[in-house]
């Protein structure tokens, strides 16, 4: 048995991923002939995803003109062209973008429309970021994951807007901003578009790595959240492991006796999920 276990307060499902889930959930209950969608994986956790599958909720990445039933939109978002063609077609739409998702969309708008040049910080390949950057006009946008990343000479403009894809550590975007900022010649606006959620997972779950022997991550493969939250872990302590389920932890065949065990999780880990971790690790069952 563990010495000591450690658990992040702040660990788990945030209101944005607890919203579209629990929508999802009581669209499939009213829905009998199941003929409800998510555009996307509803959120980056297979074993919810699974859960929602069973109940008839499947994915799809593209709508056919001729769509019926109810698509639910992702909590991530989706392009703006898509919404359009959902817009156009007969399916009942319901829409669980993340709220903070939305501000990101609309300040890349909102920046595109005052002729901006707008900079995303954040990975191009993740869906949120594909999705916010669709609000920019064509060729006025660019993503970079961090400062290392920005070429200046290819920037179309003096007039810069900075934002960043939520779930991305505070400093990536604020050394950005930070480069335009010391130099005299750019017209720059930033909009913190930053999750505070997350930031407060990554700052709890750094201070938690740094004082236990071995630190455990839970959370979907796919989610970019819990694989931030893990690197940030790791930089402090490399005994961290980031793991979906309990199952995980026992393949790793490790010794957790009289260990001081760290458990945190990112924002689209349930809490049942974060149990069964807890439980597992205590009685190894
Ligand atoms: S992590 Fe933050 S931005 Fe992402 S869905 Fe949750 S509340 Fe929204």
């Amino acid at each position: 048995m563990p010495r000591k276990l450690i658990i992040s307060d702040s660990a788990g499902v945030c209101f944005g991923v607890e919203k579209a889930v629990t929508t999802a959930e009581e669209v499939l209950s009213q829905n009998s002939n199941k003929n409800v969608k998510s555009f996307g994986p509803l959120i980056h956790n297979p074993q919810v995803v699974d859960i929602l599958k069973n109940k008839g909720l499947s994915v799809v990445d593209k709508i056919d003109k001729n769509e019926k039933g109810t698509i639910i939109i992702r909590a991530h978002g989706i392009p703006n062209y898509q919404e359009k063609n959902l817009e156009d077609s007969e399916v009942n739409v319901i829409d669980m973008t993340c709220p903070i998702v939305k501000k990101l969309q609309f300040a890349v708008k909102y920046l595109s429309d005052n002729n901006f040049f707008v900079v995303i910080v954040g990975n191009k390949k993740h869906p949120e970021v594909i999705g916010a950057k669709s609000y920019a006009k064509e060729g006025n946008v660019m993503v970079i994951k961090d400062k290392n990343e920005l070429d200046t000479s290819v920037l179309k403009s003096k007039k810069i807007g900075v934002v960043a894809q939520t779930t991305i550590p505070k400093e990536l975007f604020w050394d950005v901003v930070e480069i335009f900022e010391t130099q005299n010649d750019y017209d720059i606006k930033a909009i913190d578009t930053l999750c505070d959620d997350i930031n407060n997972k990554q700052i709890e779950s750094k201070e938690i790595a740094k004082d236990v022997d071995i630190m455990f991550v839970i959370g979907g493969k796919n989610s970019s959240n819990t694989k931030e939250i893990a690197d940030i872990c790791k930089n402090v302590n490399k005994n961290t492991y980031q793991i979906e389920t309990f199952k995980e932890i026992k393949e790793l065949n490790m010794n957790l006796e009289d260990k001081i065990i760290g458990i945190t999780a990112g924002a689209s880990t349930p809490p049942w999920l974060i149990k069964q971790t807890i439980d597992g690790v205590l009685h190894d069952k």
